[in-house]
Protein backbone atom coordinates (compact mmCIF):
# COMPACT_ATOMS: atom_id res chain seq x y z
CA UNK A 1 0.00 0.00 0.00
CA UNK A 2 1.44 3.49 -1.12
CA UNK A 3 1.90 5.15 2.30
CA UNK A 4 -0.11 8.71 2.56
CA UNK A 5 2.27 11.81 4.55
CA UNK A 6 -0.18 14.40 5.34
CA UNK A 7 1.06 17.57 6.47
CA UNK A 8 -1.99 19.32 9.03
CA UNK A 9 -0.64 23.15 9.38
CA UNK A 10 -3.57 23.87 11.36
CA UNK A 11 -3.86 27.78 12.23
CA UNK A 12 -0.39 28.48 10.79
CA UNK A 13 0.50 30.12 7.76
CA UNK A 14 0.19 33.01 5.60
CA UNK A 15 -0.31 34.19 1.98
CA UNK A 16 3.70 34.75 1.88
CA UNK A 17 4.72 31.50 3.02
CA UNK A 18 2.97 29.33 -0.13
CA UNK A 19 5.26 29.95 -2.82
CA UNK A 20 8.01 29.05 -1.42
CA UNK A 21 6.56 25.88 0.23
CA UNK A 22 4.94 24.39 -2.97
CA UNK A 23 7.87 25.05 -4.66
CA UNK A 24 9.88 22.76 -2.56
CA UNK A 25 7.50 20.03 -1.78
CA UNK A 26 7.43 19.50 -5.27
CA UNK A 27 10.27 17.52 -5.11
CA UNK A 28 8.61 14.87 -2.70
CA UNK A 29 9.56 11.68 -3.47
CA UNK A 30 7.72 9.96 -5.89
CA UNK A 31 6.79 6.33 -3.64
CA UNK A 32 4.65 8.09 -1.49
CA UNK A 33 1.61 10.45 -1.46
CA UNK A 34 1.57 13.61 0.13
CA UNK A 35 -1.35 15.88 0.88
CA UNK A 36 -1.25 19.18 2.42
CA UNK A 37 -4.17 20.93 4.30
CA UNK A 38 -3.59 24.48 5.10
CA UNK A 39 -6.64 27.25 6.74
CA UNK A 40 -9.31 27.57 4.53
CA UNK A 41 -8.05 30.79 3.58
CA UNK A 42 -5.03 29.68 1.77
CA UNK A 43 -7.01 26.59 0.31
CA UNK A 44 -7.38 28.41 -2.94
CA UNK A 45 -3.38 29.55 -3.73
CA UNK A 46 -2.41 26.48 -2.37
CA UNK A 47 -4.60 24.90 -5.09
CA UNK A 48 -3.01 27.44 -8.09
CA UNK A 49 0.83 26.90 -6.88
CA UNK A 50 -0.05 22.69 -6.65
CA UNK A 51 -1.56 22.73 -10.64
CA UNK A 52 -0.32 20.54 -12.52
CA UNK A 53 1.76 18.36 -9.43
CA UNK A 54 0.32 15.00 -7.73
CA UNK A 55 0.28 16.60 -4.33
CA UNK A 56 -3.06 16.79 -3.02
CA UNK A 57 -4.85 19.55 -1.41
CA UNK A 58 -6.99 18.92 1.78
CA UNK A 59 -8.96 20.98 4.70
CA UNK A 60 -8.94 20.90 8.03
CA UNK A 61 -13.07 20.44 8.96
CA UNK A 62 -16.59 20.93 6.92
CA UNK A 63 -20.08 21.53 7.99
CA UNK A 64 -22.37 18.55 8.01
CA UNK A 65 -24.94 20.74 5.57
CA UNK A 66 -24.11 21.75 1.99
CA UNK A 67 -24.92 25.28 3.03
CA UNK A 68 -27.13 26.98 4.89
CA UNK A 69 -27.77 29.81 8.06
CA UNK A 70 -24.30 28.98 9.46
CA UNK A 71 -22.10 31.57 10.42
CA UNK A 72 -18.07 30.96 10.01
CA UNK A 73 -19.02 27.44 9.20
CA UNK A 74 -17.41 26.08 5.19
CA UNK A 75 -19.63 23.61 3.57
CA UNK A 76 -18.17 20.23 1.94
CA UNK A 77 -18.78 21.65 -1.52
CA UNK A 78 -17.30 24.81 -0.89
CA UNK A 79 -13.99 23.14 -0.12
CA UNK A 80 -14.08 21.08 -3.42
CA UNK A 81 -14.53 24.00 -5.46
CA UNK A 82 -11.25 25.60 -3.25
CA UNK A 83 -9.52 22.33 -5.19
CA UNK A 84 -9.36 20.28 -2.02
CA UNK A 85 -9.69 16.97 -2.51
CA UNK A 86 -9.46 15.89 0.77
CA UNK A 87 -11.22 16.80 4.28
CA UNK A 88 -9.68 15.91 7.71
CA UNK A 89 -12.89 15.01 10.59
CA UNK A 90 -12.66 14.77 13.75
CA UNK A 91 -9.07 16.04 14.81
CA UNK A 92 -8.96 15.83 18.83
CA UNK A 93 -8.71 20.03 18.56
CA UNK A 94 -11.88 20.43 16.95
CA UNK A 95 -13.57 17.22 19.76
CA UNK A 96 -12.17 19.25 22.60
CA UNK A 97 -12.10 22.89 21.60
CA UNK A 98 -16.06 22.84 19.36
CA UNK A 99 -17.02 19.82 21.35
CA UNK A 100 -17.49 17.53 18.36
CA UNK A 101 -18.76 14.46 19.10
CA UNK A 102 -18.91 10.92 17.10
CA UNK A 103 -22.31 11.53 15.89
CA UNK A 104 -20.74 15.07 14.26
CA UNK A 105 -18.01 13.49 13.10
CA UNK A 106 -19.94 11.44 11.13
CA UNK A 107 -22.54 13.64 9.92
CA UNK A 108 -19.59 15.82 8.16
CA UNK A 109 -18.21 12.70 6.92
CA UNK A 110 -20.84 11.73 5.17
CA UNK A 111 -21.29 15.56 3.65
CA UNK A 112 -18.02 15.40 2.53
CA UNK A 113 -18.50 12.19 0.87
CA UNK A 114 -21.31 13.56 -0.72
CA UNK A 115 -19.69 16.00 -2.20
CA UNK A 116 -16.90 14.20 -3.20
CA UNK A 117 -13.61 14.70 -1.12
CA UNK A 118 -12.14 12.02 0.55
CA UNK A 119 -12.37 12.50 4.58
CA UNK A 120 -9.61 11.84 7.00
CA UNK A 121 -11.46 10.56 10.41
CA UNK A 122 -9.36 11.08 13.26
CA UNK A 123 -9.26 9.22 16.51
CA UNK A 124 -7.35 8.36 19.62
CA UNK A 125 -7.61 8.46 23.23
CA UNK A 126 -6.23 10.89 26.21
CA UNK A 127 -3.18 9.93 28.14
CA UNK A 128 -5.43 9.13 31.21
CA UNK A 129 -7.90 6.58 28.89
CA UNK A 130 -4.56 4.95 28.25
CA UNK A 131 -3.09 4.72 31.61
CA UNK A 132 -6.43 3.02 32.60
CA UNK A 133 -6.46 0.70 29.93
CA UNK A 134 -8.98 1.81 27.23
CA UNK A 135 -7.31 3.15 24.87
CA UNK A 136 -8.26 0.02 22.62
CA UNK A 137 -11.90 0.64 23.77
CA UNK A 138 -12.21 4.09 23.19
CA UNK A 139 -11.08 4.39 19.86
CA UNK A 140 -13.18 1.59 18.75
CA UNK A 141 -16.19 3.37 19.92
CA UNK A 142 -14.84 6.57 18.04
CA UNK A 143 -14.40 3.95 15.00
CA UNK A 144 -18.32 2.94 15.29
CA UNK A 145 -19.93 6.28 15.96
CA UNK A 146 -17.97 8.38 13.69
CA UNK A 147 -17.29 6.40 10.20
CA UNK A 148 -20.42 6.82 7.88
CA UNK A 149 -22.03 3.46 6.66
CA UNK A 150 -20.39 3.32 3.26
CA UNK A 151 -17.04 5.03 4.41
CA UNK A 152 -14.34 5.61 1.44
CA UNK A 153 -12.06 7.12 3.16
CA UNK A 154 -9.17 7.44 5.41
CA UNK A 155 -8.47 6.69 9.27
CA UNK A 156 -5.57 8.97 11.24
CA UNK A 157 -4.73 7.22 14.89
CA UNK A 158 -3.54 10.45 16.87
CA UNK A 159 -2.84 9.43 20.68
CA UNK A 160 -4.43 12.60 22.44
CA UNK A 161 -1.31 12.97 24.79
CA UNK A 162 1.69 12.70 21.58
CA UNK A 163 -0.02 15.58 19.80
CA UNK A 164 2.44 18.42 19.63
CA UNK A 165 3.89 17.10 22.79
CA UNK A 166 7.36 15.44 21.30
CA UNK A 167 5.99 12.10 23.16
CA UNK A 168 4.91 9.26 20.66
CA UNK A 169 3.69 5.52 21.93
CA UNK A 170 5.95 2.89 21.81
CA UNK A 171 6.22 0.82 18.70
CA UNK A 172 4.26 -2.18 20.34
CA UNK A 173 1.34 0.14 21.39
CA UNK A 174 1.36 1.57 17.73
CA UNK A 175 1.50 -1.52 15.94
CA UNK A 176 -1.66 -2.84 18.63
CA UNK A 177 -3.39 -0.10 17.87
CA UNK A 178 -3.19 -0.24 13.99
CA UNK A 179 -4.24 -4.05 14.46
CA UNK A 180 -7.36 -2.97 16.51
CA UNK A 181 -8.22 -0.59 13.85
CA UNK A 182 -7.78 -2.73 11.25
CA UNK A 183 -9.60 -5.35 12.44
CA UNK A 184 -12.49 -2.88 13.37
CA UNK A 185 -12.67 -1.79 9.41
CA UNK A 186 -12.92 -4.91 8.02
CA UNK A 187 -15.73 -6.03 10.65
CA UNK A 188 -17.57 -3.21 9.45
CA UNK A 189 -16.71 -2.96 5.56
CA UNK A 190 -15.49 -6.63 4.73
CA UNK A 191 -12.49 -6.28 2.41
CA UNK A 192 -12.60 -2.69 1.45
CA UNK A 193 -11.45 -2.16 4.86
CA UNK A 194 -8.56 -3.92 4.08
CA UNK A 195 -7.46 -1.44 1.45
CA UNK A 196 -8.21 1.79 4.00
CA UNK A 197 -4.77 3.56 4.38
CA UNK A 198 -4.45 3.81 8.56
CA UNK A 199 -1.73 6.92 9.40
CA UNK A 200 -0.08 7.41 12.69
CA UNK A 201 0.05 11.23 13.65
CA UNK A 202 0.96 12.86 17.07
CA UNK A 203 4.52 14.01 16.78
CA UNK A 204 6.28 12.96 13.93
CA UNK A 205 9.16 14.01 12.81
CA UNK A 206 12.13 13.28 10.65
CA UNK A 207 14.44 11.26 13.25
CA UNK A 208 11.33 9.35 14.65
CA UNK A 209 9.68 9.20 10.71
CA UNK A 210 11.60 5.96 9.55
CA UNK A 211 10.40 3.66 12.36
CA UNK A 212 7.31 4.62 12.81
CA UNK A 213 6.11 4.37 9.17
CA UNK A 214 8.10 0.86 9.10
CA UNK A 215 5.72 -0.74 11.66
CA UNK A 216 2.75 -3.04 10.54
CA UNK A 217 -0.27 -1.46 8.82
CA UNK A 218 1.45 1.89 9.31
CA UNK A 219 -0.12 3.83 5.76
CA UNK A 220 1.53 6.75 6.52
CA UNK A 221 1.41 9.76 8.89
CA UNK A 222 -0.88 12.81 9.59
CA UNK A 223 2.09 15.52 10.48
CA UNK A 224 1.06 18.66 12.21
CA UNK A 225 4.03 20.91 13.81
CA UNK A 226 6.92 19.03 11.37
CA UNK A 227 4.74 19.88 8.12
CA UNK A 228 5.15 23.65 8.23
CA UNK A 229 9.20 23.53 7.30
CA UNK A 230 8.80 21.92 3.50
CA UNK A 231 12.26 20.08 4.70
CA UNK A 232 11.38 18.13 7.38
CA UNK A 233 8.40 17.30 5.73
CA UNK A 234 10.14 16.02 2.54
CA UNK A 235 12.59 14.45 5.12
CA UNK A 236 9.63 12.56 6.75
CA UNK A 237 8.45 11.30 3.02
CA UNK A 238 11.68 9.94 2.31
CA UNK A 239 11.42 7.98 5.42
CA UNK A 240 8.28 6.11 4.34
CA UNK A 241 9.13 2.87 3.45
CA UNK A 242 8.57 1.39 -0.09
CA UNK A 243 6.26 -1.24 0.34
C1 LIG B 1 -1.77 16.87 14.25
O1 LIG B 1 -2.05 18.05 14.40
O2 LIG B 1 -2.56 16.11 13.68
C2 LIG B 1 -0.50 16.39 14.76
C3 LIG B 1 -0.23 15.11 14.69
O3 LIG B 1 0.36 17.33 15.29
P1 LIG B 1 1.91 17.13 15.68
O4 LIG B 1 2.57 16.40 14.52
O5 LIG B 1 2.45 18.51 15.84
O6 LIG B 1 1.95 16.31 16.91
Amino acid sequence: MRQIIAGNWKMYGRLADVAAYTGAIKAAPAHVSLLICPPFILLDRFATALKGSSIALGAQDCHATPDGAHTGDIAAPMLAEAGATHVILGHSERRENHGETNAVVKAKAEAAQTAGLIPIICVGEAEAERNAGEAGHVVRTQLAHSLPENFTGIVAYEPVWAIGTGRTPAEADVTAMHAEIRAALIARLGADGQSINILYGGSVKPDNAARLLALPEVGGALVGGASLKAEDLLAIAAAAPRR
